[in-house]
């Protein structure tokens, strides 16, 4: 079979109908769905199909397996502590892993950083950052006014409720929710570059805002430099200094959702470095557990933490079943350990400054509006949304894996990728550009 022939759609090694007729994938058609790939394992930066071909990964699995996969260290954790225990309660129970996790956490967090709470996934991390921030809000004003929320245009911070009600209105899924998502207060996104010169204009909405309406809110979320999935955006760290002035002169919380930017992503090991300023709550996911199972943490102040206990309810109102899960709190030390022990700032330095080189040819296309890269992420954003399911099988059918979404053509890759396959990656994905340009093939 030749490789065109195993991408045609009809291969059922490949694509399994079964998965067509009854598996819903993320944001997917039933009638018409785009073309999922059976993959049969995996290791360090490499995807294995089932017809037995590799791709070189380039997402990391929507940017969680930072050290690749299949790793004997987080794997030997997994192991050990299922020979332990798999889960239990943790209401009213804790164990080591839960313990350890926390410690080699708040050792590696903002300094003001004092109480932890273990979440499911990113996106019931923020609904938790979101209530913290509404009970302690509560409990500080003795008002029930002050409930709402403000952030930035072209944010993501996940897909549950209340995540969507702060996700961008026009790029989320405010559009198929309408008037069922609370409303909240967006202003307009910085548009200062994180490496270009700060514009004091880009703080006027915010700063605005929050005259006119801290009465009513109790935070600002905001993902700290990079904007992820609203649009692979990095702003200047000025901005997240005078939120941070703005926000305790208004008597508001500031929340940073670091789960896409935490751990050495962006070059530092979270992204609040890069501006110095300290959030009231922080959210990390993710890279937490190396990716290898769902789990986030939210991690706030004594301040905030001692607010709650003393408001109306005296508790922090969340409580899931599985609350520290030891497996994923035993691979998580492992992961945080890992990374501890490497020089990761030379290791994301190191990406960087080959992404810029072999992304720069990019810049030269008359499709492409933006090249940007920072830490380790790559991004190069076309003037058109990008057509996934053609853009991904000419992906495979290079040897890669890349999934882009509206007009952002990106790569988050694994830290432990070989500098030949970084090469390899991004001249494919450029390639596929350039290509397009020269033949139309649909692409875009
Ligand atoms: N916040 C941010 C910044 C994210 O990037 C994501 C996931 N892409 C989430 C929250 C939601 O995390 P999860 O998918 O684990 O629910």
């Amino acid at each position: 079979m030749t490789v065109e022939e195993k991408l045609s759609g009809e291969n059922s090694v490949l694509f399994d109908p079964w998965d067509k007729e009854h598996l819903w994938h993320p944001y997917t058609s039933t009638i018409d769905p785009l073309p999922t790939y059976k993959i049969v394992s995996a290791h360090d930066n490499r995807l294995r199909l089932a017809d037995g071909r590799e791709l070189i990964d380039g997402m990391s699995s929507w940017w969680c397996a930072c050290h690749g996969y299949n790793h004997p260290v987080l794997n030997e954790a997994v192991v050990r502590q299922l020979h332990n225990m798999s889960h239990v309660m943790f209401g009213g129970i804790t164990h080591q892993p839960a313990i350890e996790l926390g410690k080699k956490l708040l050792a590696i967090a903002p300094p003001s950083m004092h109480n932890i709470f273990y979440a499911d996934s990113g996106s019931v991390a923020v609904e938790v950052a979101m209530k913290m921030a509404v009970q302690a809000a509560i409990s500080r004003s003795g008002s029930h006014r002050k409930t709402n929320f403000a952030t930035i245009r072209s944010g993501y911070h996940g897909d549950t409720w209340n995540a969507m009600s702060v996700c961008d209105p026009v790029t989320g899924m405010h559009g198929a929710f309408g008037s069922a998502l609370p409303v909240r207060y967006f202003v307009a996104q910085p548009r200062s570059r994180f490496d270009g010169e700060w514009d004091q204009n880009d703080i006027t909405p915010l700063s605005q805002l929050l005259e006119d309406k801290s009465d009513e809110i109790a935070a600002v979320i905001l993902e700290p430099i990079v904007q992820g999935a609203g649009g692979m955006w990095f702003y200047h760290p000025e901005y997240l200094r005078q939120a941070r002035e703005l926000c305790d002169r208004h008597g508001v919380y500031l929340i940073f959702d670091e789960i896409a930017t935490g751990f050495w992503r962006t070059g530092r090991q979270f992204a609040w470095e890069h501006a110095g300023v300290e959030p009231d709550i922080m959210c990390v996911g993710k890279c937490l557990t190396g990716g290898y199972m769902t789990m986030a943490a939210v991690l706030t102040t004594k301040d905030v933490a001692d607010t709650i206990s003393r408001g109306e309810a005296g508790v922090m109102m969340h409580g899931p079943t599985f609350m520290a899960n030891p497996l994923a709190c035993a691979v998580a030390c492992a992961s945080v350990d890992l990374l501890n022990s490497q020089d990761m700032e030379a290791t994301v330095k190191r990406l960087e400054t080959d992404m810029k080189r072999l992304l720069a040819p990019a810049k030269e296309l008359a499709c492409v509006t933006d090249v940007r890269v920072l830490g380790s992420i790559g991004v190069v954003e076309v003037d058109k949304p990008v057509n996934v399911g053609v853009f991904q099988k000419e992906c495979v059918r290079r040897g890669i894996w890349v999934r882009p979404f509206g007009r952002n053509v990106y790569i988050m890759p694994p830290y432990v990728t070989p500098r030949e396959d970084l090469s390899t990656l991004c001249e494919e994905m450029v390639g596929i550009l350039r290509d397009n340009e020269k033949c139309p093939v649909g692409l875009l």
